[in-house]
């Protein structure tokens, strides 16, 4: 084997010609290893975009490097020339390199192996085995989805679907969802929430497509209503098992917090400084006791059962409230014929319950009762879109740092679209 070839295995670049390779001083870092490259043979003067040859332009800002995988333990880039061409379409354009995506400072194996890590670890793993900035992260997954979307039909086989509207950058701003009901699969996403939004992705499945949407599930607003009804006027519309599920916590949720004042009141609290105070005795376990009543029993630490276990004996109103909650849970447990009969029966346990919260929450549930109905009829399981849910809520905070949205929704494609990307060479 030829040394320009072992460097092209070495290096893992395909129709790539290495001409030489070497150290190099690189500023105040160590010695790098520079490997001057040129596009293979049929590579050369090709638009980006169209893939045309095309004639060259000029020479373009000269030569350029491209961050490579590490050799070893050793920081490695790819340096050539970046002449640009006129495409008939494009216009006057860098001409494309094989070894990376167009506009990216970083080369394609580069890229794979940090979308990768994204998804299968941590933020701090990726940064510091790559030795990237979290904002660089955002740019990589952001191309490398576009390049998964280019050749990968997310709207095949969709006919039951969930709409959602999820919050990032601490509240201030949403993205609305669609994830797949059948494979609890994210299928799409954008940023802002408005009938015009959802719009955009009916747009992008198209008419035909859009008939063979039978059941949408959402939560109850109006936006969502509204361009369902337009776009899908035969679906049937669900009530979301998981909002309702929700409704039901955020109940439960207001009844610990009354318990919680109160005690603070009755003077358990301790200062803080700068006049805060923070909760002691009672009112200290009421308030760790939020997790233990929002938590899935199933998934209880033995800390968070102890929890339960005394606010059964000590809150009995707040532990029915529990109890509520998770009868609530129980009837999208079951669904059908069952789960009606079982949401009946709960309803007028929820009207004779004196918990002013749930009182209130069984109005709400009769006032979406036809929606809820179709969502048990048809058999819309929770658990799915509760997982996918969880999931995209944590996405959005470990996206926390990526300067733009569309990074968050290739982080989030990425992970929870059906398409992870796969590690260069394997
Ligand atoms: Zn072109």
């Amino acid at each position: 084997m030829r040394g320009g070839e072992m460097w092209a295995r070495l290096l893992g670049v395909e129709r790539t010609v290495v001409e030489a390779a070497g150290f190099e001083e690189d500023g105040d870092q160590d010695e790098v290893l520079v490997a001057h490259v040129r596009p293979g043979r049929g590579e050369r003067q090709r638009c980006p975009e169209c893939r045309r040859r095309c004639p060259k332009y000029d020479k373009g800002e000269g030569r350029r490097r491209w961050r490579t995988l590490d050799l070893g333990t050793v920081r490695a880039y790819l340096e050539a020339d970046a002449p640009r061409v006129r495409c008939r379409k494009h216009g006057v354009i860098v001409a494309a390199v094989p070894w990376a995506r167009h506009g990216a400072w970083h080369t394609r194996p580069f890229d794979d192996t940090v979308a990768w890590l994204a998804v299968a670890t941590s933020k701090s793993a990726v940064r510091t085995l790559m030795r990237v900035a979290w904002r660089t992260v955002g740019s990589i997954v952001t191309r490398v989805c576009a390049d998964a979307d280019a050749v990968t039909d997310r709207f095949e086989g969709l006919r039951r679907i969930g709409i959602d509207e999820i919050s990032f950058r601490r509240g201030r701003k949403y993205l609305t969802v669609v994830v797949d009901h059948d494979t609890g699969l994210l299928v799409w996403a954008a940023e802002g929430r408005d009938a015009k939004t959802l719009g955009r992705f009916f747009a992008a499945l198209g008419p035909e497509r859009c008939a063979l949407i039978t059941h949408v599930s959402a939560d109850s607003a109006d936006w969502i209503a509204r361009a369902v009804k337009k776009a899908c006027p035969d679906a049937v519309r669900c009530a979301d098992p998981f909002h309702v599920v929700k409704w039901a916590t955020e109940a439960l949720d207001e009844v610990r917090r009354q318990f919680w004042r109160a005690q603070r009141k009755s003077g358990e609290t301790r200062s803080k400084g700068r006049g805060r105070r923070d909760s002691t005795g009672t009112a200290l376990r009421l308030r760790d006791g939020r997790y233990a009543l929002w938590k899935n029993p199933e998934n209880l630490t033995v800390k968070q059962q102890a929890t339960l276990d005394w606010i059964q004996k000590t809150h009995p109103r707040l532990y029915r409230a529990w109890l509520l909650k998770e009868g609530l849970r129980y009837v999208f447990k079951i669904k059908g014929r069952e789960g009606k009969l079982t949401l009946r029966r709960w309803l007028s346990w929820a009207q004779r319950c004196r918990i002013p919260e749930f009182v209130e929450l069984g109005r709400k549930i009769r006032r979406h009762l036809p929606q809820i109905y179709a969502a048990l009829d048809n058999g819309l399981s929770n658990a799915l879109i509760e997982s996918a849910n969880t999931k995209i809520r944590l996405i959005t905070r470990i996206a926390y740092g990526f300067k733009d949205p569309a990074a968050l929704i290739a982080l989030a494609m990425l992970t929870l679209g059906g398409y992870r990307p796969a590690l260069p060479g394997r």
